[in-house]
Formats: structure tokens, C-alpha cells, sequence
């Protein structure tokens, strides 16, 4: 608590017009953070709400192995489980050089439940980046409105 505290504090009063910088190198504090043992690939990411607060993430795995956590995906639970549910960017990290970090499908479709036109922001740990927005990374997108058409009406309603 107190270290996200502090996140929030840093990138605030750090915040300028490379906004986009200081998110990636949150999430690559964040990176250093990962609990990888088996897979040894560390991955960082750091959210920024609408209003400005970060929710940083790291990969949490676990010895079963499905019940392991991508970056994303721990800072999106965070922030929702603090009450925030507007997003304006995702930095994602890792320590490849040679590619951009991109998210794992499953993440794509966990950010795109949050909107499809808010940032992700790819690095390498040069702090080169790709930007895309979620929908880029996901097209044809699978929204709840797309199921609530077939959803059956509750009789009580
Ligand atoms: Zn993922």
C-alpha cells in the first residue's frame, strides 16, 4: 500500500510530456518484482487511470501452473479492486531487446473489458515502445453488448 502510494505520488509530480516514459519505467520497477521461477521471464506493467493513479503489475506464478498471473492482468485487478475502472494506458515490459512485449491473448481480451480505445504501450528496456490502442491488439472484439442481445430476460424484471 505504501509503495503504491508512492508510485502514484512519483509519476504524478514527475508527470510531463513524456508521460508515456514514466509509465515505462514503472513498469519496469514493477518487473522487478516478478515472482517467475519457472518460466524466469519477468514482466512488469504499470496502469494509468483516467485521473491519473498507477496500479503497477508483475507476473505472480505459481507451481500449477494455470493458476500463474500475467503483469496486466495484476495491475488491472488491482485498480478495479480499489474502485477504478477507467484506464487512459498500460505500459507492459519485459527483458527482451529484440522484440516489443506484447500482451498474451487472454490479457488483450481482459483490457479490452475495460474499453478499445485506451493506450498500450509495448517496450523493449531501452524504453523504445510501440503504441496501439486495445482494439489494435484485438479486432473483432468480444464485448458484453455483442451477448447481452442473446441474453435471456430475468421473468422478474
Ligand atoms: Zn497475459
Amino acid at each position: 500500500m505504501t509503495s503504491l502510494v508512492h508510485m502514484e505520488t512519483s509519476l504524478s509530480s514527475k508527470m510531463t510530456d513524456s508521460w508515456e516514459l514514466d509509465l515505462i519505467k514503472l513498469s519496469q520497477e514493477a518487473m522487478g518484482k516478478a515472482y517467475c521461477p519457472y518460466s524466469k521471464f519477468p514482466v512488469g506493467s504499470a496502469l494509468l487511470t483516467t485521473d491519473g493513479k498507477v496500479f503497477t503489475g508483475c507476473n505472480v506464478e505459481n507451481a500449477c501452473n494455470y493458476l500463474g498471473l500475467c503483469a496486466e492482468r495484476v495491475a488491472v485487478n488491482k485498480a478495479v479492486s480499489e474502485g477504478y475502472h477507467n484506464f487512459k494506458a498500460i505500459a507492459v515490459c519485459s527483458e527482451m531487446v529484440d522484440t516489443y512485449i506484447t500482451p498474451c491473448g487472454g490479457c488483450r481480451q481482459v483490457l479490452l473489458e475495460f474499453g478499445q480505445t485506451w493506450i498500450v504501450l509495448m517496450s523493449k528496456p531501452d524504453l523504445s515502445y510501440e503504441k496501439r490502442t486495445v482494439v489494435d491488439l484485438i479486432p473483432l472484439p468480444f464485448v458484453s453488448r455483442a451477448m447481452s442481445k442473446y441474453v435471456q430476460k430475468d421473468n422478474s424484471e
